[in-house]
């Protein structure tokens, strides 16, 4: 059987299906007959047992691994299942209420979850998030389903969801899961930028149906084509070995393209840095060739945990950062963008209808001065030790910049006073990510000294296109007219005000879109790490002159599927990398 979906992340794997399954979250109120209290309350103290012994096993696994703080999570969680004031709650719910026992559980943990929150004490609103997950763990042990976070096996596997968390992904073990497939999600959802960038291939939108998979079934996934193939016929392995062979000995020759500048053909230098969001990505970015951090999303250092970083912990990332990519090289850090498909378990934020609408990213800073300040001061104290810049996400409106930049000479003012060091030239930049920033431009560039195009906001905010959703794929398109009118116009403005203008989302590594974008005038290009090489080869294959000519057709056509076709006559008539040839699909 083959499953047609949209590739997120490049790349051939073949391994046995483990299907995570999605938790059960709103059960409807279930009572049970007087008479099985007795039966409903023993398989409650079974399933507290269980859960118990899944916590001490990864409690530990992570001490094991040298990951304490991980490990100090489960504790946590193991003392508040053997807490009486959950288990009792949950027990007079069942022998009191007659509640079904997953129901019992979930408004217990939630009676508890929202009166914490409540309180005062940051420290007590913050085990609200810890109820809440524990509540979540007792309700799968009540209906039996494996800990998706267990220790792993020994077999290649390929994970099937509906849909994955960015941290979950982030934190698993490469060496057992080679690669994944979902129903939900879409090619710039976090999840799939972080499959990129940890090399992983990947696969959305093409499991409609879990039930057509069986746990153990061989799998193949083809992040190249987006293709998913459940139970491979011998010719299938044998053709996809080889690809993956091919795949893999690409990635080698690339290798030639390390240690060198980036430069268009005709001998225009653009600035080739990587996307990150972590210290281990930052050295593995400047293994792979990476000129520098071209953006840092903060908000993964945020996002792992139930407390946030303090600012010594933050300078202390933010240091380590620089010295992964070196002093010299440029390192943007954005301030934290939280909200959309990344949730801070911490601030404990109410879900949201419309999350990437929502209160995301600078409109919480502003919101939370407190959080922003500590952030911007770690921020200006690493400042002193390298060539830092500061981005601001999801800027809308002139008067949210002002604020965010009020509130970087607030901390200026303070390090200061206090004789701490700081770069006190640091540029301050934004994102170019919500139609809004893009209209204005013009007035932006006058204010700030660099801009980076989000790409993967740009063109859903654009588009009114979901970024996560597949079945909207098609539409969240950069090769849109609408689009590419709205970058260019951005590339514009920035360069009629002499400021530099790079790109950070991911439509800068795609092959399709690099010639367009050199031939407006695109000066820096941020990438995942893994796309460092094949993008940097790729724009040394392309005369400048020669893309401004394809711009200038491609900016005629009202179609994007013509656009597209367009960009690939253009390869087909130049010597075209086999790398971009993979990218487009015509890898045989
Ligand atoms: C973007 O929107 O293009 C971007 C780089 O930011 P993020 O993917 O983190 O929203
Ligand atoms: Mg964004």
């Amino acid at each position: 059987m083959i499953l047609q979906g949209v590739p997120a992340s490049a790349g051939y794997a073949i391994g046995k299906a483990r299907i995570i399954r999605e938790e059960v979250s709103h059960q409807p109120v279930a009572k049970i007959d007087p008479s099985t209290v007795a039966g409903e309350l023993e398989r409650l103290e079974a399933a507290l047992a269980r859960a118990a012994d899944e916590l001490s096993r990864l409690h530990a696994k992570w001490i094991g691994d040298g990951r304490e703080q991980e490990a100090e999570i489960f504790e946590g969680h193991l003392y508040l299942i053997r807490d009486e004031e959950l288990t009792s709650l949950i027990r007079s719910k069942i022998a009191d209420d007659y509640f079904q026992a997953e129901f019992a559980v979930r408004e217990a943990a939630e009676d508890i979850a929202s009166r914490l929150s409540r309180l005062d004490d940051p420290y007590l609103q913050l085990r609200s998030a810890d109820i809440r997950d524990i509540g979540d763990r007792i309700c799968r042990c009540l209906s039996n389903k494996q800990e998706e976070r267990a220790a792993p096996g020994s077999e290649r596997e390929i994970l099937i969801a509906e849909d994955l968390l960015p941290t979950y992904i982030a934190q698993l073990d490469n060496e057992v899961v080679v690669g994944f497939a979902t129903s939900l999600g879409g090619a710039t959802s976090h999840t799939a930028i972080i499959a990129r960038s940890l090399g992983l291939p990947a696969v959305i939108g093409a499991v409609t149906n879990l039930e057509r998979i069986e746990e153990g079934q061989t799998i193949i996934v083809d992040g190249v084509e987006g293709k998913v193939i459940v139970d491979p016929s011998e010719e299938d392995l044998a053709s996809y070995g080889e690809l993956r062979e091919r795949y893999l000995r690409r990635l080698n020759e690339l290798r030639a393209f390390g240690n060198r500048p980036t430069r268009t053909s005709d001998g225009h230098l653009v600035e080739l840095t990587a996307n990150i969001g972590s210290v281990k990505e930052a050295s593995s970015a400047a293994d792979c060739g990476a000129e520098g951090i071209g953006l840092f999303r903060t908000e993964f250092l945020f996002m792992e945990r139930n407390d946030l970083p303090d600012e010594d912990e933050q300078f202390e990332v933010y240091r380590d950062i620089v010295q992964a990519i070196g002093p010299e090289a440029p390192v943007v850090i954005r301030t934290m963008d939280i909200g959309g498909d990344k949730e801070l378990p911490a601030l404990n934020l109410p879900k949201e209808q419309n999350p990437f609408l929502g209160f995301r990213a600078i409109r919480i800073s502003l919101e939370k001065m407190d959080l922003f300040k500590t952030q911007l001061r770690a921020i200006l104290r690493a400042s002193a030790l390298g060539n830092i810049s500061i981005m601001f996400p999801m800027i809308s409106t002139m008067q949210e910049l002002s604020r965010a930049m009020e509130a970087v000479e607030a901390a200026k003012r303070e390090l200061a006073e206090q004789g701490v060091p700081f770069d006190r030239a640091v540029p301050i930049g934004i994102m170019i990510e919500v139609p809004a920033a893009a209209i204005l431009a013009d007035r932006f560039a006058k204010v700030v000294d660099f801009f980076s195009i989000g790409t993967n906001d740009l063109v859903q905010y654009t588009m009114a296109a979901d970024r996560m959703n597949a079945k909207v794929m098609h539409m969240n398109n950069g090769l849109e007219p609408a689009v590419l009118r709205l970058i260019y116009n951005v590339i514009q403005a920035a360069v009629a005000e002499r400021i530099p203008v790079g790109m950070c989302g991911e439509m800068a590594g795609q092959p399709l879109a690099i010639p367009l974008l050199l031939g407006m005038g695109l000066q820096k290009f941020s990438v995942s790490g893994g796309s460092i090489l094949a993008t940097r080869e790729l724009i040394s294959r392309i005369d400048r002159r020669e893309a401004q000519e394809l711009l200038k057709d491609a900016l005629e056509l009202d179609d994007p599927d013509k656009i597209k076709a367009c960009v690939e006559k253009w390869y087909a008539n130049r010597q075209a990398s086999i790398m971009m040839e993979v990218a487009l699909g015509k890898s045989q």
